[in-house]
């Protein structure tokens, strides 16, 4: 059996993962697999805060268990298989017991309790466009469910099939004293974790940015490495640690468009020469174009910080591939990555061309239209002027935007291989 739950969090703080965590606090069955922290398109202008939803499968476990977590002194375990399912009752009993109590007041919390998975569609959907919850009535009208808009997160969660996937092990505490240097330790030690600092920022990415239940996060490849790296944190005491699967840090939001078929809150891969050349706005935030036959503008917004240098350096005729997610006002790419694919050849002319009778410069006769010499009026043409090739302060290959400014679904290089 399959609970999603959704929007549990608002903008007075609050998480969705630490509900869950209270769920299965009281939980009177077995986890079977990880709980899920499943994010959603990024982009939608009425999301809930972190834009994620949980889903967590139980019943009566079998197989082996591992553990992956402690809350309150109560160690947790995740099962390999069901043996026998969840009385759906008791669960729907709990489920609005516990959300009564630990959801935010201003929130609109929601819960589908289902006993088959839903269909990938959904997940898809909700990940990469907008999803109604037209869409979504039939194939819940035999679950038990409550809530309104939250039911789209609730049943994408459901819905997600981990292809791509990584781990986050996320702490609980009021009073939250963490050491810096320990982070950085843990950092350098824990080679499959990653967002955990931003060293070019002094930034630590694994605090909450808003007022939350949360303590800290810590994410990576290998849940095994993410206990060992629990550890290597210095902090004041928690009682409450829960590791979580995740579609986080997977690009599963993104996909390859042609620019003529972008749609606004949509997130897009886009391949394009470089055509309006960058410039700085109000704010910092850097704007540039693309084209492929059609034209987009894209933005390196000011968070992005020192990833605007390398954009500020682009010039017509660059080829490249962009990575964002698509504002409608103004229209749009949001920069998450940009690869160079190829630099164009840039000269400049350092000297005008000489005449060869009276071994004088010739002097230009307007932009772009030749040179003629002033003593005997001969012509020459612009290109045999004296050009140097203009070395770029860049260089082919993939960036990213610092940690800082890292969006969620957002797959950091370092896990692109
Ligand atoms: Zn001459």
């Amino acid at each position: 059996m399959w609970i999603g739950i959704d929007d549990t969090d608002s903008l007075e703080g609050g998480c969705t993962t630490y509900v869950a965590v209270e769920l299965i606090k009281e939980m009177p069955y077995d986890l079977i697999g990880f709980p899920r922290l499943v994010r959603l398109n990024p982009n939608i202008p009425w999301k809930t805060r972190g834009n994620g939803a949980i889903a967590l499968q139980i019943g009566v476990g079998g197989g082996g268990k591992i553990e992956i977590g402690e809350i309150d002194n109560k160690k947790i375990y995740c099962f390999s298989y069901k043996k026998k399912d969840a009385d759906e009752e008791e669960i729907e009993k709990l489920a609005n017991k516990i959300i009564k109590e630990k959801a935010m007041k201003d929130s609109d919390p929601a819960f589908i309790i289902s006993k088959r998975k839903l269909p990938y569609w959904i997940y898809k959907k909700a990940v990469r466009s907008i999803l109604t919850i037209d869409e979504i009535k039939n194939e819940i009208k035999n679950t038990i469910y409550k809530g309104g808009r939250g039911l789209i997160g609730a049943s994408a969660a459901i819905a997600w099939r981990p292809r791509d996937r990584t781990y986050e092990l996320i702490t609980y505490a009021k009073n939250k004293w963490i050491d810096k240097k320990s982070v950085i330790e843990m950092d350098k030690i824990c080679k499959t974790t990653f967002n955990n600092y931003d060293y070019e920022n002094d930034y630590l990415a694994i605090l909450p940015k808003a007022n939350s239940p949360v303590f800290f996060g810590i994410r990576g490849d290998d849940y095994q490495e993410l206990k060992k790296a629990r550890k290597i944190v210095r902090t004041s005491p928690y009682k409450k640690w829960l590791i979580f699967l995740t579609n986080q840090a997977t690009d599963e939001h993104l996909q390859r468009k042609k620019i003529k078929d972008i749609k606004p809150y949509e997130s897009v891969i886009v391949k394009g020469i470089v055509k309006k050349e960058p410039y700085v706005i109000k704010g910092g935030h850097v704007i540039f174009s693309i084209y492929d036959g059609n034209e987009i503008d894209c933005t390196a917004y000011e968070p992005t910080k020192k990833f605007r240098n390398i954009i500020k350096q682009l010039r017509k005729g660059d080829e490249v591939v962009v990575y964002g997610g698509v504002r409608e006002e103004p229209f749009t790419i949001n920069l998450e990555k940009i690869e160079i694919k190829k630099l164009v050849d840039i000269y400049k002319k350092v000297e005008n061309p000489i005449c060869k009778k009276c071994k004088k410069h010739m002097k230009s006769i307007g932009k772009q239209k030749g040179y003629r010499c002033p003593i005997c009026g001969s012509k020459a043409k612009e290109e045999e002027a004296k050009y140097v090739k203009v070395k770029r302060n860049l260089r082919e290959g993939l960036y990213e935007v610092p940690v800082i400014a890292m969006r969620h679904l957002a797959k950091p290089i370092k896990r692109m291989k």
